[in-house]
C-alpha cells in the first residue's frame, strides 16, 4: 500500500512517515500543494493524507483538482484548526475523512486502515489455505500463529494476496513498496521475493516467477495447478 503524505510541518511529517513506515506502508512525503498535484496525477496512490494549510495552493485546491480529474483516491484531510467551515468544504469537495490537529498517531493510523480497507475490499482478512492475512492488524497468521515478518515482507505478501491468480509485475511491486526517498538496489525486489518465498513455501503457498512478466500466487486448489 502506497501513501502520499502532504504536510509542510516537517516535525509532524517526519513523525507520520516513521509511524506509517513502521506499519508497513510505503510513504512519499512532500510539502507543497503544487508537488501534491503533480504526484497525485502521476502515481496510483492507495491513499493521500493532505494538510489543508500548505504554502502555495491549499490542500482543498489540490483536492478539488484531484476530484475534477475523476480520481477516486481516498483522501484524509488534516487541518490546524477544527473549523466547521473547512471541514464542510473538504467533505463537499470529496474528502473521505477529516482529522483536526493535534491528533494522536493511533487515531490517524486507525483512520488510514479504515480508508484503505474501504478501498480494498469488504472483509478485513485475506485467506490462503491455512494462511490468513489480517489487514487490520497487518499481520500474517498460520492457523492463528503469527508469522515473523519484516514490514517490507508483509507489504509484499499483502500485495500478492490481494492479487491471487494474477501476475504482479516487478514494476508494480517496486512502485507499491518503495517510496522516493528509498535507495532501491536493482535486484531489491528479487531479493525480497526470494526471502518471502522461502518463508511461505513451508505453509503451502508458492510464489512463482513468470519470466519476463513478474510473480504469481496461484489460486489454491485450482484445477491444473501443479
Ligand atoms: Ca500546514
Amino acid at each position: 500500500m502506497r501513501i502520499l503524505l502532504v504536510e509542510d510541518d516537517k516535525v509532524l511529517a517526519d513523525a507520520l512517515v516513521r509511524a506509517l513506515a513502521q506499519a508497513a506502508y510505503t510513504v512519499d512525503a512532500i510539502d507543497t500543494g503544487e508537488l501534491a498535484d503533480v504526484a497525485l496525477a502521476q502515481h496510483p496512490y492507495d491513499l493521500a493524507i493532505l494538510d489543508i494549510g500548505l504554502p502555495g495552493i491549499s490542500g482543498l485546491e489540490v483536492l478539488r483538482r484531484l476530484r475534477a480529474r475523476k480520481s477516486l483516491v481516498p483522501i484524509l484531510l488534516l487541518t490546524a484548526f477544527d473549523t466547521l467551515q473547512d471541514r464542510v468544504k473538504g467533505l463537499d469537495l470529496g474528502a473521505d475523512d477529516y482529522l483536526a490537529k493535534p491528533f494522536d498517531l493511533p487515531e490517524l493510523e486507525a483512520r488510514v486502515r479504515a480508508l484503505l480497507r474501504r478501498g480494498a475490499q469488504a472483509t478485513p482478512d485475506i485467506e490462503y489455505g491455512d494462511l490468513r492475512f489480517d489487514t487490520v492488524a497487518r499481520r500474517l497468521y498460520h492457523r492463528d500463529q503469527p508469522i515473523d515478518l519484516s514490514a517490507r515482507e508483509l507489504a509484499l505478501i499483502e500485495l500478492m494476496f490481494l492479487r491471487v491468480g494474477r501476475v504482479v509485475s516487478k514494476e508494480h511491486i517496486t512502485n507499491q513498496l518503495y517510496g522516493w526517498g528509498d535507495d532501491v538496489a536493482p535486484n531489491a525486489v528479487e531479493v525480497l521475493v526470494y526471502r518471502v518465498r522461502k518463508k511461505l513455501e513451508s505453509f503451502g503457498c508458492e510464489i512463482k516467477t513468470i519470466r519476463g512478466m513478474g510473480y504469481l500466487i496461484e489460486r489454491p486448489n485450482e484445477p491444473g495447478a501443479d
